[in-house]
């Protein structure tokens, strides 16, 4: 027998099935309808972006980016890449070296160049390389360099002038033009799968030029993620978010107090039971630096007491050391300067009224110095959420107040941030876990006919039913009693509408309650009714 692929999803990544799905559906239903009656509107965002995106916002030196993001080159130009560095000598493993006046080596030049010129006009033309000023200007003076370049080899075809100084600084000059140009060809089309979202909103934030829009503007967006991190339970490759951020020039405590509230209130909704809110102040470019410094010096007096990662941290991030698990690390790290104690007076003020703001909500929380989140742009105000039934894998949710990341991706430096994004995976296995996860079967009609005269019958009811917006399942063929009544049971239906030759010719149809098993004869106006009423009880 021939051998039979069998494909599978690949490590990391899974498929959510019914009836799950129905439960992500409540979720996501959920999350809109909260949202929006705290002003929140949708925005549905690319998948991918330009790599450099995620680096400046999410911070060059982060597990994510340095490890975890899903990168590809967009336009597979890096073999033109490769072409432009060996041409302009930046590379020493090609073929030519156009600062080389060796007659033989000026006219391999040449045609390296005409070629060079020739493929990139040729990309460009394809869309293989963008069109932008930047790089039509490029190539423009690329192919007028080029002509002189030919004519001059051109007129000392036959002989070698290298001992002609004026050969040598002409040509000297021309090759400068040519790699100059060149290395202002823009090949940039490396692209990562989105590893987070807020980076993408405030990107089009700015593309949008959203900033002259009344108040503060509220966004949410959910869908998937990718992080190339170690599979386990509640924590995949591609995994999902339920986010909101709010942008806009105030950075009021009340904003910071109102977005949490959302979020309460939205698992409130869900009934998730448990869940605790962590919060703190990490300061800001006033202040937090100072802090940092202080934190390093006292991380080298114990250097040696940590494990690797906290090692090398002390000098990438040592905030990062903060958030460590590591057992043997705990109490070394409950010695350590605390943020707090550290904050400036605006700050402190900030966190203080973030407090007070929270308070007047009938918000409990729990103050965490440790809580500093992995992600550069925050700023202030962090929180987290922790929920029950997730293991250590129990963040469920975790946001702040990020006031520079706008600047730093090219927008009004005026613009502040704060947002939060919610696992929507480990929300979904914490309501499961706690019980709150159970979705009643939706069928609410198994309709049963028998005999092919009656099946014209079934097919306008349940059209009828259906349209009245009751979900209804329809046998394809006629099936014998016993058999489409127990399918009914199995599929979970809340009744069996009954459709015989009997039934027909009286104008009825039997109902059957398959809860207790009771039945009854009912007309079409007399069964929607009951449907209704069985459906609001
Ligand atoms: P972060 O963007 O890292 O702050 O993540 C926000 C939330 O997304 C976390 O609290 C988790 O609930 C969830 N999350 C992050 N990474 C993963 C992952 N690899 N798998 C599942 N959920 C994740």
């Amino acid at each position: 027998m021939a051998d039979r692929a069998k494909f599978q999803a690949i490590k990391g990544v899974r498929d959510i099935l019914p009836p799950e799905s129905a439960l992500w559906n409540r979720v996501e239903q959920a999350a809109r309808e909260v949202f929006g009656t705290f002003g929140f509107a949708e925005i549905r965002l690319p998948i991918f972006e330009v790599t450099e995106l995620f680096a400046r916002s999410v911070g060059a030196d982060t597990d994510i980016v340095k490890k975890e993001m899903f990168t590809f080159d967009l336009h597979a130009s890096q073999d033109l890449e490769v072409r432009r560095d060996v041409m302009i000598g930046r590379r020493t493993s090609g073929p030519y070296d156009i600062q080389d006046t060796e007659l033989q080596t000026v006219h391999e030049a040449e045609i390296q160049v005409g070629v060079f010129i020739q493929i990139i006009d040729n990309a460009i033309r394809e869309d293989r390389v963008a069109r932008t000023s930047e790089n039509v200007r490029a190539l423009d003076g690329l192919q007028t360099l080029y002509k002189q370049f030919s004519a001059i080899c051109e007129s000392y075809r036959s002989s070698f002038p290298s001992e002609d100084p004026k050969w040598n600084t002409e040509m000297q000059t021309l090759f400068e033009g040519i790699a100059s140009y060149a290395s202002k060809l823009n090949f940039g089309s490396l692209v990562s799968l989105r590893p987070e979202a807020t980076a993408s909103v405030v990107r089009a934030y700015i593309e949008h030029g959203m900033q002259v829009q009344p108040g503060n503007v509220k966004l949410y967006y959910m869908g998937p993620m990718f992080r190339r991190e170690r599979p386990q339970k509640g924590r995949y490759r591609q995994f999902y978010q339920i986010g909101a951020e709010v942008l806009g020039s105030s950075d009021a405590p009340g904003i910071d107090a109102e977005v949490i509230e959302m979020l309460l209130a939205f698992f409130e909704r869900l009934k998730l039971k448990g869940a605790i809110l962590n919060i703190n102040s990490i300061g800001d470019k006033n202040c937090r630096p100072a802090y940092v410094e202080r934190l390093r010096a006292e991380l080298q007096v114990v250097r040696e007491q940590l494990g690797a990662d906290s090692q090398r941290r002390i000098e990438t991030n040592p905030l990062r050391v903060l958030d460590s698990k590591l057992e043997s690390e705990q109490a070394i790290i409950e010695k350590l300067p605390r943020i707090a104690e550290n904050l400036c007076a605006e700050c402190r003020a900030h966190y203080d009224e973030v407090k007070r703001q929270l308070g007047l909500r009938g918000i409990t929380y729990q103050e965490n110095w440790r809580l500093v989140r992995g992600l550069d742009y925050y700023m202030r105000t962090t929180f987290e959420i922790i929920a029950p039934g997730l293991g250590s894998q129990n963040a469920v949710c975790g946001g702040g107040r990020y006031d520079g990341l706008v600047e730093l991706l090219g927008g009004p430096a005026t613009t502040k941030g704060i947002g939060f994004a919610i696992g929507t995976d480990r929300l979904v296995l914490s309501l499961q876990e706690s019980g709150a996860g159970e979705v009643a079967s939706g069928l609410d009609v198994y309709l049963a006919w028998f005999g092919a005269v009656t099946q014209p019958a079934a097919v306008k009811l349940a059209r009828r039913l259906r349209d009245a917006g009751f979900v209804v399942e329809l046998p394809a063929v006629e099936m014998k009693f016993g058999k489409s009544l127990g399918l009914a049971d199995r599929l979970k239906a809340r009744h069996a509408v009954i459709l015989g030759e009997d039934e027909l010719a009286a104008g009825v149809v039997a109902v059957k309650r398959l809860s207790d098993g009771t039945q009854q004869k009912l007309s079409e106006p007399d069964l929607f009714s009951y449907l209704r009423a069985a459906r609001n009880s």
